[in-house]
């Protein structure tokens, strides 16, 4: 009797059980009110689950993507990346500033007066500096995610040339054969283990929206009406225009219905905990599993963009500046709004895919603008909803970004995974 009860539950695809665990955490949220939150440690448990996968999922898939590549075709793929990362980046933000000019949130609000840390937005020296470890061991303990990528990579490229130089039936040539092959084993168990989290997340999911909704409840989201609003129409406009037009329809060939089919696990896993980062491990297997596309790419773009590339943060940044500038009764001239864009593609580059990273680095935007920070303060309350928003939109960006730069170099399959006609059986 359970075990078919069982059996039905599991054979309902997981994204729709998340779903359905979003919706009805958020109603017993609000129906219980603060109580709620006491359900928030299940919700941590699920993000800590997918935080353990991270590291090895990144080291397992980036030395797989070494395997194949050559060092020119990875700075190829690295260059082409890096580029469609920055501009996706500048557009949303053009696309943010556009919609805040034309709803302008904040006008006729009144700032209160609170407290809140500044931060500067780091050099860019300081920032590349970072990326080498002075300990590979301490990146990998720390998670420091930019310096594990470029280890991996020294050490994969370092393999495969060293591969090249011995002789073929040496010691050294099988055991470094032997290492692809552990790794090649490893991502897959590490996949594996991403869907067993998955299916935990059902019960995360509904917990942390339970414990959201219980405690900022729907007074919140009224008075900040406007903010929000920008933001959806914005984030709607670059997933729809840039990410399923321009990209996967225009640049791929192929429907965005198929595009969004690959990626939601993703998508709902970034709505639901907010964190690019805690994200990875179901963006990669998406990429992997739905998308078809091969480690050579997703293996070095999406650890990467889930660390610098940030459209929805970046976005956010422009129209909280905006949204400050109403409130302070300043009107931002042309100039003012493209060093604005500059300034936030700076910031977001530098904001870590953690929940509410952003309100971090708002400081330097706002301090760069002179607009007063205490907005920062009036937003905190709202932000663990906005941010759901900006994290998915983030996520959206990495995949289509390596979906294009996929098709470009020989390194996805579509014919399929989601891309078959009449795909089916996906999870
Ligand atoms: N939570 C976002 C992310 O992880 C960062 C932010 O905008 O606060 O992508």
């Amino acid at each position: 009797r359970f075990t078919s009860v069982w059996r039905r539950y599991r054979s309902v695809p997981i994204v729709y059980r998340i779903g359905a665990a979003f919706v009805l955490g958020a109603i017993v949220g609000l129906a219980v009110g603060p109580a709620a939150t006491e359900l928030q440690p299940l919700g941590d448990l699920f993000i800590r689950l997918l935080e353990m996968v991270i590291v090895p999922i990144i080291v397992f898939t980036l030395l797989m993507a070494t395997r194949e590549l050559s060092p020119k075709n990875l700075g190829k793929i690295g260059g082409q990346v890096t580029v469609l990362y920055l501009i996706t980046t500048a557009i949303a933000i053009g696309i943010g500033l556009a919609v805040s000019n034309l709803i302008n949130p904040g006008a006729g609000m009144v700032i209160e007066e609170t407290s809140v840390e500044t931060e500067q937005t780091p050099s860019i020296v300081d920032q590349l500096f970072a990326i080498v470890p002075a300990n590979p061991m301490t990146a990998l303990a720390e998670g420091n995610i930019l310096s594990i990528i470029f280890f991996t990579l020294i050490f994969g490229l370092g393999m495969t040339i060293v591969r090249e130089e011995v002789e073929p039936d040496s010691a050294v040539r099988n055991g470094i054969e032997t290492i692809f092959d552990v790794v090649d084993a490893g991502a897959e168990v590490m996949f594996k283990i991403v869907w067993g989290v998955m299916e935990f997340g059902v019960l995360g999911v509904f917990a942390l929206m339970a414990a959201l909704f219980g405690e900022i409840g729907l007074a919140v989201i009224e008075a900040y009406l406007m903010l929000s609003l920008t933001l959806v129409l914005a984030v709607g406009i670059q997933i729809t225009l840039v990410y399923l037009l321009v990209i996967v329809r225009g640049a791929v060939g192929e429907s965005p219905l198929d595009f969004i089919r690959g990626t939601k696990e993703a998508l709902i896993t970034a709505l639901s905990i907010r964190s690019s980062t805690a994200t990875l491990p179901v963006t990669m297997s998406n990429a992997d599993e739905n998308l078809r596309i091969k480690e050579r790419v997703y293996g070095f773009s999406l650890p990467l963009g889930a660390t610098v590339n940030m459209d929805g943060t970046s976005m956010y940044l422009g129209i909280v500046a905006i949204f400050a500038a109403n409130i302070a009764g300043v009107s931002l001239t042309l100039v003012e709004q493209v060093t604005i864009l500059l300034t936030a593609l700076l910031a977001s580059i530098g904001t870590a895919g953690v929940p509410s990273a952003s309100l971090v680095m708002m400081s330097a935007v706002l301090t760069q603008a002179g607009l007063p920070l205490e907005v920062i303060g009036m937003i905190a309350g709202i932000d663990p909803l906005l941010d759901r928003l900006r994290t998915m939109n983030n996520i959206a960006g990495d995949l289509a970004v390596t979906t294009v730069v996929a098709k470009w170099n020989d390194a996805i399959d579509l014919t399929a995974g989601v891309w078959a006609d009449g795909a089916s059986g996906l999870r």
